[in-house]
């Protein structure tokens, strides 16, 4: 078995006391992730699964991110156990990530035998694990099931339809998210849909008081930044489009851009040229310093899913670098606004935006406890 002494200390002990309370059968789960966003939500299940003793979890590191700024450092800042299995599986395209995923997870599942598949959001290694086990007839749980973009152009949207229509469970975190499948006819359908709230609000709540102050000057009154949707960054004309109208607010207010890897490429692709920008580019942050910018930025401008809700977790508006949106809700209470790409609805919908004051206190993404929802869920199965 490849556990390290402290792991293999712990799953020891856990068995102990399984013997002891007379559960020689726990439910076994297995959670596949491979990417930053699923980290984070992962680790708020994770950790309550390690609450409970008659449930034992697995995990599968598909490899997708992998470096210690995209991967390594989401672990050990939030004590996620280490992956029993890490495939290594990145840099290829769409069709030949998830093959290759799909063959060596169902691998694993056929060895494991788990009960149950834990899913998380919308990337291929989603959709991989959710086939496998289907295949297998082995039980999928989606959290973060229903949302919608209704763009069919993006590869997240058809990750997140083809695994809701075939998983078991799927963990809504809004009403909206609920409303989709409700349209979409899941009410005929062998599945148990439950609105149990957002896990990336339970992490956010869980984390913020871990907030870390990055290792570089901070000023006072600054935007955070993220791009890294393959809408924008595969389109030269959009990405162009986009950092012309930062450059614009940069010049006026400083903004700081932890920059994904899939954007630095593309930048230096283009000949981007960074010493001249007015925009603080920095190396992608572990989540204690991202919650520190968030609690700290004036305003948050991103193409992200997660920072999007974040922003408004964190009590700060959003200007969205997207032409929609599956967190509707913001934009319907007015917290976040769609700017697109186009450069001057990008600047008239930062200056719109920046010194708004606005009551965050509206509970749109439940009560901070998804994790137990969903962990209780699935033991009264
Ligand atoms: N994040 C982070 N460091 C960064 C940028 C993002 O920890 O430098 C976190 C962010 O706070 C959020 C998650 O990564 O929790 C979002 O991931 P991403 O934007 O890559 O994916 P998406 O949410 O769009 O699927």
């Amino acid at each position: 078995m490849n556990l390290c002494s402290k792991e293999w200390q712990r799953y020891k002990n856990k068995w102990i006391i399984r013997i002891f309370a007379g559960k020689f059968n726990p439910m076994k789960c297995l959670t596949v992730v491979g990417a930053r966003p699923q980290f984070i939500k992962a680790a708020v299940v994770s950790r309550t699964i390690s609450q409970y003793t008659n449930i034992e979890e697995v995990i599968v590191h598909t490899g997708q991110h992998f470096d210690n700024c995209m991967s390594n450092i989401f672990f050990q800042e939030m004590s996620i156990p280490i992956p029993r299995y890490n495939l290594g599986i990145c840099n290829l395209t769409h069709g030949a990530m998830t093959g290759q995923m799909l063959e060596e997870i169902e691998d694993i599942l056929m060895k494991e035998q788990p009960d149950v598949v834990i899913v998380y959001g919308d990337t291929n290694s989603t959709l991989a694990g959710a086939l496998a086990a289907k295949k297998l007839h082995i039980k999928v749980a989606h959290v973060e099931a229903g949302l919608r973009s209704f763009n069919m152009n993006m590869p997240e949207e058809i990750n997140r339809i083809l695994v809701d229509r075939i998983s078991d469970w799927l963990f809504c975190p809004t009403n909206t998210a609920v409303n989709n499948l409700h349209n979409e006819g899941f009410d005929h359908f062998p599945c148990m849909v439950q609105q149990c709230g957002d896990v990336m609000y339970d992490a956010a709540m869980f984390y913020a008081p871990h907030a870390q102050k990055p290792a570089m000057e901070i000023p006072e009154k600054f935007i955070l930044c993220t791009i890294h949707r393959a809408e924008n960054t595969d389109s030269q004309e959009n990405i162009k489009s986009i950092l012309q109208g930062l450059e614009e607010i940069g010049a006026q207010i400083p903004i700081i851009i932890p920059l994904h890897p899939r954007t630095k490429n593309i930048l230096h692709r283009l000949h981007f040229n960074f010493d001249q920008s007015p925009i603080h580019f920095i190396d992608p942050v572990g989540y204690f310093e991202m919650i520190y910018l968030l609690q700290h930025c004036a305003l948050v401008v991103t193409d992200s899913g997660g920072v999007q809700k974040e922003a408004f977790f964190f009590q700060k508006n959003c200007v969205i670098l997207r032409e929609e949106t599956e967190w509707v809700e913001l934009v319907q209470q007015g917290y976040n606004a769609i700017a697109g790409t186009n450069p001057q609805n990008i600047v008239q919908t930062i200056q719109e935006f920046l010194d708004r004051k606005m009551d965050f206190s509206m509970p749109l993404y439940g009560d901070a406890h998804a994790g137990e929802k969903i962990v209780k869920t699935l033991l009264q199965a």
